[in-house]
Parts: structure tokens; C-alpha cells; sequence
């Protein structure tokens, strides 16, 4: 996943769940930084800029919209989700899926989605299955389920074999970003009608 978002072979889902984590880990930052300068160093050797091309390469990122002004966030929330969001995690407006479980939804590209999802302590999202990937990376608090444990910065990656329950930690609020790429697979009748209800 690293190897994608540093060449940009990774979709949006994926970069945005890459980009999120780096916030969190200074070792996975700075083997992207690595491969962002082999990569850079290769097509350098391999395609050579002649005349203009460079000219035009560096034009077009002039007419890229520019990034809004990185202002620091004042709860921690990653830059990556500030864009997405246009500021705080605590000014988020939650959708209550139950007493203890709301998300707010960020896009959805064909059957990509990416949300943030909001367990109370001890909320559970229900047993599921997954009928392709689902990335789960904490924000904060943590989780845990039959996999183990998670906590702020740790990436759960739950692939078609995986059926769990994640429960939300004692404490703080469980806040996660959450990217599927097809919809969850829930056996039984409630949680499945819910998920239906809502998107999931
Ligand atoms: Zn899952």
C-alpha cells in the first residue's frame, strides 16, 4: 500500500487511508519519502524531460487549485482528513445508527466509500462479513476484535475470509476512518436492515 501511494498507483480510498496513517507513523513517512525518491530518481534515468516538457509539467501544477492554508488543527485531527472534512474531527456532524454508533460519510467513488465511523464504549458494529476490503484505521480511542487490538494510528485491513465484531474500547469515544470497497455482509435480520438503511 506504501509502495502504491509513494508511485500513485493507489486509488483514492487508499491514498486517503495511507496519507491518514503517515500523520501517525514516522516510520511508514519516511519509507514513503524513500520511495518517492527512487521513483523519482528512475524516471529521471528512464524518461528524461526534454525541452519544454518540464516547463509545461511545472505549468500544470501552477493551475492546480492551490491547497487550502494548512491552519493547525486544534484536536489533533490529520491533515489529510482536514481537507476532506474543511476542519476539526469535533465539529463533524454525526448520523446516530443506534445508542452507540454514528458515522458521517466523506465520498464514494462506484462502490468505494470512506466514513468516519463513532463508537460509544463498548459499541459494537455488529457481526459481519466483507464481500471485498474493508480499511479500518483508528483516530482515536481504539477497538478490539477477534483479530486483536487497535489503537490510534494502527490499520486493520479485513479481507472476503474475515467475519468480526469490532467493540469500541472502555473510555474515550472509538473514532475511525473507514474505507470499503463493497458493501458489508451481515447475517443477521436487524443489523442487516440497518446496514441497508444506511448505506453500509
Ligand atoms: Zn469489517
Amino acid at each position: 500500500m506504501l509502495l502504491d501511494y509513494a508511485s500513485g498507483a493507489a486509488d483514492e480510498g487508499v491514498s486517503l487511508i495511507v496519507a491518514t496513517h503517515l500523520c501517525f507513523c514516522p516510520s511508514c513517512r519516511a519509507l514513503v519519502a524513500l520511495a518517492e525518491s527512487v521513483g523519482g530518481a528512475l524516471l529521471d534515468d528512464v524518461a528524461p524531460m526534454r525541452g519544454d516538457a518540464l516547463v509545461n509539467a511545472l505549468a500544470r501544477l501552477d493551475n492546480v487549485a492551490p491547497e487550502p492554508k494548512a491552519e493547525a488543527s486544534r484536536d489533533g485531527t490529520p491533515s489529510s482528513l482536514r481537507h476532506l472534512l474543511g476542519g476539526d474531527l469535533s465539529g463533524v456532524r454525526w448520523r446516530a445508527m443506534g445508542p452507540k454508533l454514528a458515522f458521517a460519510n466523506l465520498f464514494r467513488r462506484g462502490q468505494t466509500r470512506a466514513r468516519l465511523l463513532k463508537g460509544m464504549p463498548g459499541g459494537d458494529t455488529g457481526s459481519h462479513g466483507h464481500h471485498a476490503f474493508e480499511y479500518t484505521l483508528v483516530l482515536q480511542g481504539g477497538f478490539i476484535d477477534e483479530t486483536g487490538s487497535y489503537g490510534p494510528g494502527d490499520l486493520q485491513v479485513a479481507t472476503p475470509d474475515i467475519v468480526h465484531n469490532p467493540v469500541a474500547d472502555p473510555g474515550e469515544p472509538c473514532i475511525n476512518l473507514a474505507v470499503t470497497t463493497a458493501p458489508l455482509r451481515f447475517d443477521r435480520f436487524i443489523p442487516r436492515l440497518a446496514a441497508k438503511t444506511f448505506g453500509f
